[in-house]
C-alpha cells in the first residue's frame, strides 16, 4: 500500500518529468501530401513543418479516460493488464476515446469491456497530462462511476477484474492512475478547475 502523500500535483502536468527521447518520435511525413517534414521554429515552439503545404503539422496529446469505481463498501475496482505496457500489473479500467465518442461514453464503454459492469457517471474527478512512450503525451480524464449490474467479468485488455479495499491496493501500473486513486481516497469532492 502507498502512503498518502501530497496530492497537489494532481493538477500539474507531468509532461516535463520524463526526457523527450524516451517517447515516440514525432510525425515524419505530412499527413496531407506525404512530404517528409522538417523542424522549424514557429508560433513559439519548434514544430514539424511541410514545405509542400507551407504549414506546420500540429501534434497534440491523445485523449484517454479511466474510471474510479467504488463499491458500496468503499472498495476500488482494478483490472489486471493483459497487454503491453505493464502486462500483469493492476490499473483502473480505462482506455482511449474513439472518434465521435463523448468522454463519459468512453469511460462507461471501457468499464463494460474490461470489467463487464454497467455504470452511471457520478462526476469528473480530474484531468492529467501524462507522458507516454508510445503517444508522447496523453490527456487523461478520470471519472467516478457508480457500478451497476455484475458480476465482474474481465475482458478486452484485462485478464482479471477485482475489488480492492483501499488499505490493500496493489502496486498500480501507471503513476497517473495511482494519483487519481489517491486523490479520490483523499476525499476531494470538488472537480479540479
Ligand atoms: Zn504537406
Amino acid at each position: 500500500m502507498w502512503a498518502t502523500r501530497g496530492l497537489k500535483a494532481i493538477l500539474t502536468t507531468e509532461a516535463s518529468s520524463r526526457p523527450q527521447e524516451d517517447r515516440r518520435p514525432l510525425k515524419r511525413f505530412c499527413p496531407e501530401c506525404g512530404e517528409r517534414l522538417y523542424d522549424r521554429f514557429g508560433e513559439g515552439a519548434l514544430r514539424r513543418f511541410c514545405r509542400q503545404c507551407h504549414q506546420p503539422v500540429y501534434e497534440n496529446p491523445v485523449p484517454a479516460v479511466c474510471v474510479v469505481v467504488p463499491d458500496p463498501s468503499g472498495r476500488i475496482l482494478l483490472v489486471r493488464r493483459g497487454v503491453a505496457p505493464k502486462v500483469g500489473d493492476w490499473c483502473l479500467p480505462g482506455g482511449f476515446m474513439e472518434l465521435g465518442e463523448t468522454p463519459e461514453a468512453a469511460a462507461l464503454r471501457e468499464l463494460r469491456e474490461e470489467a463487464g459492469l454497467g455504470g452511471r457517471i457520478d462526476r469528473l474527478l480530474g484531468l492529467r497530462s501524462t507522458p507516454s512512450r508510445l503517444y508522447h503525451t496523453i490527456l487523461l480524464a478520470a471519472y467516478v462511476v457508480h457500478p451497476e449490474g455484475g458480476p465482474l467479468t474481465a475482458g478486452d485488455d484485462a485478464t482479471q477484474a477485482r475489488w480492492f479495499p483501499p488499505g490493500e491496493l496493489p502496486e498500480i501500473a501507471f503513476d497517473s492512475h495511482q494519483a487519481f486513486i489517491l486523490y479520490y481516497l483523499d476525499g476531494h469532492r470538488q472537480t479540479p478547475a
